[in-house]
């Protein structure tokens, strides 16, 4: 059994939908024993797009970290995912952000996830159900890592999923 953490976005439809039904069906890969409050983030990279609803999920799971990617990928496509351009809208986006204290990295998956120091989005809801976790790659916690990015005021806490 491992502790994993992952996170969630979407920017198409109904987003709080999109991501009552990620965690439903993440609840079939294990046990889903925590999960952050929802955020509201601006879109990087691709900014002509709709903004982002974020959350984290932590996920107990007796899944190998690739079999664990599968089954994400196969989800994605089951809640409604289609193909678009890289950092472009999409209805659900499952990542790996920490897979217990596993380092790797090879062509189909990185652990932790290669982007998750840099990304406000994704660490803001993190810290809020791991934020003593340590990245293992960086030797650093989750909530240290949060406190070294800039402030930002494009990324806001909007409250638990069930009140959305
Ligand atoms: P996406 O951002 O969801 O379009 O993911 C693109 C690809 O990133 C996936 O197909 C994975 O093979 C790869 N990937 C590498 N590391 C990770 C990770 N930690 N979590 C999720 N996807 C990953």
């Amino acid at each position: 059994m491992t502790l994993v953490h992952l996170g969630l976005g979407t920017n198409l439809g109904d987003r709080p939908a999109n991501l009552r039904a990620a965690v439903e069906a993440l609840a079939t890969l294990g046990t889903v024993s925590a999960c952050s409050q929802v955020w509201e983030t601006a879109p990087l990279y691709v900014t002509d797009q709709p903004a982002f609803l974020n959350m984290a999920v932590a996920l107990v799971t007796t899944l190998s970290p690739h079999d664990l990617l599968a089954r994400l990928k196969r989800m994605e496509d089951q809640l409604g995912r289609v193909a678009s351009v890289r950092y472009g809208p999409r209805l659900i986006d499952l990542d790996i952000l920490l897979y217990g204290d596993v380092v790797m990295d090879d062509e189909i998956l990185t652990l932790p996830h290669p982007r998750l120091h840099e990304r406000h989005f994704a660490l803001a809801p993190l810290a809020e159900i791991a934020g003593p976790c340590l990245h293992p790659a960086l030797a650093a916690s989750v909530e240290t890592l949060l406190g070294r990015l800039p402030m930002a005021d494009d990324v806001r806490r909007i409250g638990p999923l069930l009140t959305l």
